[in-house]
């Protein structure tokens, strides 16, 4: 089985589109959503429709908590918080509720475990291998398969545990090896922070335990001139341009 995994979609119709498209060229069996398909952007229906239409596995994000009334954006900085208002009085009834029942976790076939933060909590960061190595003794304790897929931070990495050691990978292409546990982020579809703007995605073949890192461009311009023209914060619009 191969895999496509995207993550932090964003309500970026455009980033979306031309990840999914990529995605068909290559050719998979799935295709796996850690999470935060709203939020920032100005294209929430429209992400949610084409996500289920698609029948995708998805997981709950933190947006999505948010924006689907679960949760207050009251730890959210202005502009994030803002979008989630703005969100909230676009989302159709069917969508909201699309939102507010996605799983927080998920195990995919018994090959991996996607989940949009840490193992057990939706909204921490895995930043550092000192994050990461407090998430492998999670994975231990709850005897889930020993790859994860992670979203949240809208940067590619790749966290490697080998007899309690935790190695860091910028490798476009991984393969993992017998006992050895992984921890993967295929950066972000709609709002990149690696300082590439390019829409980021990873491919995972089961068959040959093989990670592949992917990006891809998109039209930025139609996606900020629609970020724009909802009278959403600047800032969300210009920070594109630059992935950050
Ligand atoms: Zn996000």
């Amino acid at each position: 089985m191969r895999y496509a995994v995207i993550s932090d979609i964003h309500s970026n119709i455009e980033a979306l589109t031309a990840v999914l498209e990529r995605i068909d060229a290559i050719g998979v069996d799935k295709t796996v959503c850690l999470g935060d398909i709203v939020g920032y952007n100005a294209a929430p229906n429209e992400c949610i429709d084409l996500v289920r239409k698609l029948g995708l596995s998805c997981v709950m994000g933190n947006h999505d908590a948010r924006a689907s009334g679960l949760e207050e954006p009251n730890d959210f900085n202005p502009a994030a918080a803002e979008a989630i208002y703005w969100t909230r009085k676009q989302l159709t009834e069917e969508n909201r509720l699309f939102l507010r029942k996605l799983p927080r976790r998920t195990v995919v076939d018994d090959a991996f475990l996607a989940v949009h933060g840490w193992i057990n909590d939706t909204d921490s960061y895995i930043l550092s291998a000192t994050d990461a190595s407090i998430n492998f003794r999670l994975m231990e304790r709850e005897k889930t398969p020993h790859l994860t897929f992670f979203g949240h931070t809208h940067v590619r990495i790749a966290y490697l545990a080998r007899n309690g050691c935790v190695e860091t990978s910028l490798d476009e292409t991984i393969t993992l090896k017998e006992g050895v546990m992984c921890l993967a982020n295929p950066g972000g579809v709609g709002q990149p922070r690696d300082r590439d703007p390019r829409a980021a995605f990873l491919v995972f073949d089961a068959a040959t335990q093989e990670i592949s890192f992917f990006r891809t461009e998109y039209n930025i311009d139609s996606c900020r001139r629609k970020i724009l023209g909802a009278g959403l914060p600047e800032v969300l619009a210009e920070r594109l341009l630059y992935g950050w």
